[in-house]
């Protein structure tokens, strides 16, 4: 089976597991797990923050890092196709009774001036807009990356209105590998990032939220809260920095296995469209009349699992364990008469 689904089927590699199985550990709620800690001081420098916070997932911490930014009946303002708003389980509402103001970017990525337009006067009748919160890579936009002078004209805006910047960077390392981009300009740009180690990167669990030492106090008691304060939490910590020291340079790989997927897709006649491929993720819409639940079952039969997206879009993203030989059966499957 060629597995296209998702950059999270990944399985640890032997050195991973080594490095987990070799790990020093401790109580994490007692702040006395070195592993841990090693992995988060190790991201937090990477990015230029003071601090960071080991989460099981990419959804704790951006949902921890909402509610340490917003209070009940604010506003966050993303796009429309962002994972706080499609795929956390209606959790800033749930969690944070924040509303969210809805853009449409251009593949998921917002401007300076969409924002601008949308913030709140102040006024008894408005949410009081608290928060901007963006993507990079954006997922639903098929792996699209922002430029940085677009982040910074975000920032400056944010700076004027007196706005929170969180990034959800599920994706962050595929964008900087992309873009050639320093995380340290990441750092100086938000106020807050996650940083999904379970993606590309190929660690079993784990995100880390970034951010300042006093908003990292702050966010570790809303973990708790949550139930997301573990133990001997460093067996996972230690997936996670092998991940940050030995999987990152691959990712490039994964781009460029992205693209000639798409230049197979291209070349279907049941395609309609293939959007453009920036990063590991590639989307593609069918002709009108077949759906994407029926193509995906049909890829199935094939050997190829992918994700239906929407009614009639399908999405394919490579990752560490799609290898360039998993790449030649892809090509001779799709290029084969059926
Ligand atoms: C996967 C993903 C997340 C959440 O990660 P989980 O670890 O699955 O909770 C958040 N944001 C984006 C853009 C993602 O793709």
């Amino acid at each position: 089976m060629l597995e296209l689904r998702s950059d999270t089927f990944t399985r640890p590699t032997p050195g991973m597991l080594q490095a987990m199985f070799s790990a020093q550990v401790g109580d994490d709620v007692f702040e006395e797990d070195p592993t841990v800690k090693v992995l988060e001081e190790k991201c937090a420098s990477l990015f230029g923050y003071e601090a960071g916070l080991f989460c099981v997932s990419g959804t704790m911490a951006n949902q921890v890092a909402i509610n340490v930014h917003v209070r009940q009946g604010d506003e966050v303002i993303c796009d429309q196709l962002s994972h706080i708003h499609l795929y956390e389980g209606g959790g800033v509402a749930a969690n944070s009774m924040a509303a969210l103001h809805l853009l449409q970017g251009d593949r998921g990525r917002i401007t300076a001036a969409q924002i601008r337009e949308v913030i709140k006067a102040d006024n008894v009748h408005y949410p009081v807009s608290r928060l901007v919160s963006l993507e990079n890579t954006v997922n639903k936009g098929g792996g699209a990356c922002y430029d940085l002078q677009s982040l910074r004209d975000i920032k400056a805006l944010c700076l004027q209105e007196n706005l929170a910047l969180h990034l959800d960077g599920a994706r962050i390392f595929n964008a900087l590998i992309e873009t050639g981009q320093s995380p340290l300009d990441y750092g100086k740009l938000f106020d807050s990032i996650s940083v999904c180690l379970s993606k590309g990167l190929g660690a079993p669990v784990g995100s880390v939220l970034l951010g300042s030492k006093s908003f990292i106090h702050r966010a570790r008691r809303v973990r708790k809260r949550l139930g997301g304060g573990l133990r001997q939490v460093g067996y996972l910590a230690a997936a996670g920095i092998y991940a940050l020291d030995h999987h990152r340079e691959g990712l490039k790989e994964d781009h460029r296995r992205a693209r000639e997927i798409a230049e197979v897709m291209k070349t279907r006649p049941e395609v309609k469209e293939v959007l453009p491929v920036d990063t590991n993720i590639v989307l593609f819409e069918l002709q009108p009349g077949i759906s994407a639940g029926e193509y995906s079952t049909q890829l199935l039969a094939k050997g190829i699992r992918v994700l239906p997206f929407y009614e009639s879009s399908i999405r394919m993203v490579t990752h560490l364990d799609f290898t360039d030989e998993d790449l030649s059966k892809f090509k001779s499957v799709m290029t084969s008469p059926d």
